[in-house]
Parts: C-alpha cells; structure tokens; sequence
C-alpha cells in the first residue's frame, strides 16, 4: 500500500499538513518549507507512487497525462506542459486541485485545534507558575511574621528574669538592712 502525502510530515516543523505542488514536491502550509517527495505524487487521490510510475497504486488513476500540443506526458497534476507550456486538462487539474484544497482546510483546520490544545496548555502551565510564585511569597511573609513573633517572646522573656533578679536582689537587701538594725 503506497504512503500518503497526508501523513508524511514537514522536514521543518514536524507539521502535517503538505501541500501538493509538484509531481515529487509538497508545499508546508504552515513554515513554506517545500519538502521534496521521493516517488510521484497521485493528484487524485495523494498516494506516494514508486518514481517512474504511470498508474497510480493506490486509486489506479492515471499518474500521466499527454500534452494534446505535442504529446508529451506530463505529471496528470501539472496544469501546463513541461515542453510547450500548453494548458493541460483544465477542468480534471481543477477537479484535483479543489479535492486537495478540501482536504487541506480539513488539515488545516485539525492543526489549528492542535494549536490551540497546545497553547491552553503553555497557559495553563504559566498560572500554575504564577499560584505558585505567590504561594511561596505568603509563605516567606508568614516566616517572617513567626520570627518576629518569637523574637518579641524571647525579649518580654529577659525582661521578666532581669525583673526576677532585681525583685529577688530588693528583698534579699531588704531583708538584711531589717537583719542589721
Ligand atoms: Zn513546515
Ligand atoms: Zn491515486
Ligand atoms: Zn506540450
């Protein structure tokens, strides 16, 4: 079974989402990147074909199409010929073109959502940094309280044994000044 053009993804931005151009080139609708194609392209249907072939593997439609000018087979993609730049079918090149273009806003239209889930998540990742930088700035500030708090204790604390020491020292004065009269 031949691989699709729908899931080979851009050389630049890992996107899928190819936009035939060529026979054996597609066009990033995301980064312009044109990616070259090993194998022949179906306009059809964008199966990737062995290089050289003229049936499509996977839709069995024509890869080839003859300039009526001169005869020449082109790419059945190509709009003009490659020899005489002669219109080529126009209205089955359309055809192909407004499937791809279909198919291609569907695509597009997948990335965009893609984008978007991944945007929600960066934001959602970012108010998570912010809760957290605010939780660890309440937390310095209660820090900062209890330490303030216990050092106003460890004060009130001396005063009271200082206090201790000079009610102590009074009465023990007192007490010797009435042992000496
Ligand atoms: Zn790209
Ligand atoms: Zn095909
Ligand atoms: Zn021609």
């Amino acid at each position: 079974m031949a691989e699709l053009l729908t899931n080979v993804l851009c050389s630049n931005c890992k996107a899928a989402g190819l936009e035939l151009e060529t026979e054996s080139s597609a066009m990033c609708r995301y980064c312009g990147t044109v990616n070259q194609i090993k194998g022949v392209i179906c306009p059809h249907c964008e199966a990737i074909n062995p290089l050289g072939a003229e049936t499509c593997e996977a839709c069995h439609q024509s890869l080839i199409r003859r300039c009526q000018n001169c005869n020449t087979p082109n790419w059945a993609g190509a709009e003009l010929c490659i020899r005489c730049q002669a219109p080529l079918d126009t209205i089955s090149a359309l055809g192909a073109r407004y499937r791809t273009d279909t198919a291609g806003r569907l695509r597009a239209q997948r990335h965009d959502a893609a984008s978007i889930k991944a945007k929600e998540a960066v934001d959602s990742e970012r108010r998570m940094a912010e809760f957290n930088a605010i939780e660890q700035r309440r937390q310095q500030h209660l820090n900062q309280a209890t330490e303030t708090r216990n050092g106003q204790q460890r004060l009130w604390i001396a005063v009271l044994i200082v206090l201790g020491f000079v009610v102590i020292a009074a009465v023990v004065i007192g007490l010797a000044l009435v042992a000496t009269h």
